[in-house]
C-alpha cells in the first residue's frame, strides 16, 4: 500500500497485493521493484525525483476499500452459468472449463472488443507478464497461461495497452481495481473479467509443492510448472513431476499459507463491485463424473451477460443461484471479511482481535513446521489438515 506519510511518499509491504500497477504509473520512474526470496516484490521510492503527484497512490488497490457491507445481498439475482469450451481437448488442457481463453480470443474474432490485456506466456520469472492482444495479434490458446499461482504483477505492463474503443482486461479483483483507474481515461468501454481470487500465493508456495513431489526449484533457476489443467480439479507439474491439484492445494490454499501480504485487506474475492463476470471453480457442484473441467461463471452485469452469450465456441447451461450456493464461498469469504479490520490497523473487537492472531500463529507455526521438515509422504500432509482451524473455531 501507499500513501502519503510525513511529507513522503510511503510503501507499507504488509498491504501491498503485488498488482505492478505503481510501477507503471510513475511519470518519474521513481518506483523501483526489487525482487525478494519468496518471489514477492518490495517497492523502492526515490525521494528525490518523486514530485508527489500521488498517481501511485490513487491507482493502488489496496488503498481502495472493498465494499463488505451486506456483501451477501445481491447474490440471488445474479445470473450464473457452467461453461466450457465445446472443443474437449481445449477444456481438459485449461484451469477450469476455458471460458477465460475462450472469452478472450473470441471476443477479439469476433470482432467485440479492439484488444485484451491479460497475462501472456514469457520466459522469466514469473513465467507470465502482462500482455496486449488484438485480433492482429490475438493468441492461440497455448499463449495464455492456465491459473497462476504464484505472484504475478499483472499490472507493470499496463502501459503497452494504447488507446482504444472497447477493452477487455482480465484480472483478480485487485488488479482490476487497479485496471479500471489507469484505463478509464484510454477506453470508452471497459469489459472486466474477473478470475475469482481468495489470495494469490507466493515462489514459497511453489517451493513446497516441489518438495512434495521430491522435485527443487529454484528462484533463479529456470523451472516447469502447470498448477491446473489436464482434467479437473486437474494435476500441478513441476520440473516434470506429477501432483493432483486437489492434494496439492489442501496447505497452501486450506491453511492460507504463503500469501501474497496485501491478500489479508482483500474482501472482494468476485469482484461484484468492478467486474463484469466472474469466473471460479464450481467446487461442491460439479458432477462427479465431469472429469473434463467446467468454469462457473457468476454474472454482474448486462454487458457481461451480452458478452458471455455472444462468444461463439461455449457450452452453457444455466443455473440457479440455490444450486450454485455451496461453490459460491460466501461463508469463506465473509469470514475473511470479518478480519480486514484488524490488518487494515483499525479498531476492532477482542474475538476479531484474537482470531486475527490466531491465524497469523498458526500461519506462522505451519510454514516453519513444513518448511523444516523434508518431504514426508502426502498421509502426513493430509493428517496436519485435518488440525482444527483456530481462527473458526474464534469466529463461529
Ligand atoms: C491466484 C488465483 C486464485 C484462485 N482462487 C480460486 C479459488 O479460491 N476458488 C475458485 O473457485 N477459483 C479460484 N481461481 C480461479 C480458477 O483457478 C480459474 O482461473 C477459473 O475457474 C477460470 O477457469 P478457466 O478454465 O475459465 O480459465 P482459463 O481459460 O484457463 O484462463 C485462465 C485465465 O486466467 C488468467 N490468469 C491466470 N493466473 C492469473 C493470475 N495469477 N492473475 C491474473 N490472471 C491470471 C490467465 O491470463 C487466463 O486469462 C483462482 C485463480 C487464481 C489465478
Ligand atoms: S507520487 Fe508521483 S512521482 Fe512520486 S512516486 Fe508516486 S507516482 Fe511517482
Ligand atoms: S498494491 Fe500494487 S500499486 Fe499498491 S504498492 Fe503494491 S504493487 Fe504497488
Ligand atoms: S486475494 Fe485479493 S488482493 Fe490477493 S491476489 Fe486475490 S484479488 Fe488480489
Amino acid at each position: 500500500m501507499l500513501s502519503l506519510t510525513n511529507g513522503k511518499i510511503a510503501f507499507d509491504f504488509s498491504k501491498c497485493q503485488q498488482c505492478g500497477t505503481c510501477l507503471a504509473v510513475c511519470p518519474t520512474h521513481s518506483i523501483h521493484a526489487l525482487q525478494l526470496k519468496n518471489g514477492l516484490t518490495d517497492i523502492k521510492i526515490n525521494q528525490d525525483t518523486c514530485i508527489q503527484c500521488k498517481k501511485c497512490i490513487k491507482s493502488c488497490p489496496s488503498t481502495m476499500k472493498d465494499n463488505t457491507e451486506q456483501y451477501n445481498e445481491s447474490f440471488p439475482a445474479k445470473k450464473y452459468y457452467f461453461s466450457n469450451n465445446a472443443d474437449k481437448q481445449i477444456r481438459y488442457s485449461s484451469s477450469s472449463g476455458g471460458t477465460c481463453k475462450t472469452l478472450i480470443i473470441q471476443a477479439l474474432k469476433q470482432g467485440l472488443v479492439d484488444g485484451v490485456y491479460t497475462l501472456g506466456k514469457s520466459n522469466e520469472y514469473p513465467y507470465v507478464k502482462g500482455t496486449f492482444y488484438t485480433a492482429e495479434h490475438c493468441p492461440s490458446f497455448q499463449d495464455i497461461p492456465n491459473s497462476v499461482y504464484h505472484s504475478v504483477m499483472l499490472n507493470k505492463n499496463v502501459n503497452c495497452v494504447p488507446k482504444c474503443k472497447r477493452l477487455m482486461v482480465v484480472g483478480t479483483n485487485c488488479q482490476l481495481k487497479a485496471l479500471e483507474i489507469v484505463l478509464k481515461h484510454k477506453c470508452e468501454n471497459l469489459i472486466k473479467v474477473c478470475i475469482f481470487c481468495k489470495q494469490q500465493k507466493c515462489f514459497d508456495s511453489t517451493r513446497f509443492l516441489a518438495k512434495i513431489m521430491g522435485a527443487e526449484i529454484l528462484l533463479d533457476k529456470p523451472f516447469a510448472f502447470q498448477y491446473r489443467g489436464n482434467g479437473w480439479p486437474g494435476t500441478v507439474r513441476l520440473n516434470g513431476k506429477e501432483l493432483p491439484y486437489a492434494r496439492a492445494s489442501i496447505l497452501p490454499f486450506g491453511k492460507r499459507l504463503w500469501t501474497v501480504p496485501g491478500c489479508n485487506i482483500c474482501g472482494d474475492s468476485f469482484s461484484q463491485y468492478h467486474a463484469d463476470l466472474s469466473l471460479m471453480d464450481p467446487w461442491g457442484e460439479i458432477n462427479p463424473s465431469d472429469t473434463q473441467g467446467t468454469t462457473l461463471v457468476t454474472v454482474h452485469t448486462q454487458a457481461g451477460n451480452d458478452i458471455i452469450k455472444t462468444v461463439k465456441n461455449l457450452n452453457l447451461l444455466e443455473k440457479s443461484y440455490k444450486e450454485v450456493i455451496p461453490a459460491l464461498g460466501l461463508n469463506d469469504i465473509n469470514r475473511k471479511q470479518k478480519l480486514i479490520p484488524y490488518f487494515l490497523g483499525e479498531n476492532c473487537s477482542r474475538k476479531i482481535k484474537t482470531a486475527a492472531h490466531m491465524e497469523i500463529l498458526q500461519r506462522k507455526a505451519f510454514t516453519i513446521l513444513l518448511t523444516a521438515l523434508p518431504k514426508m509422504p502426502i498421509l502426513f500432509y493430509r493428517i496436519i489438515h485435518k488440525f482444527p482451524d483456530l481462527r473458526n473455531l474464534i469466529l463461529r
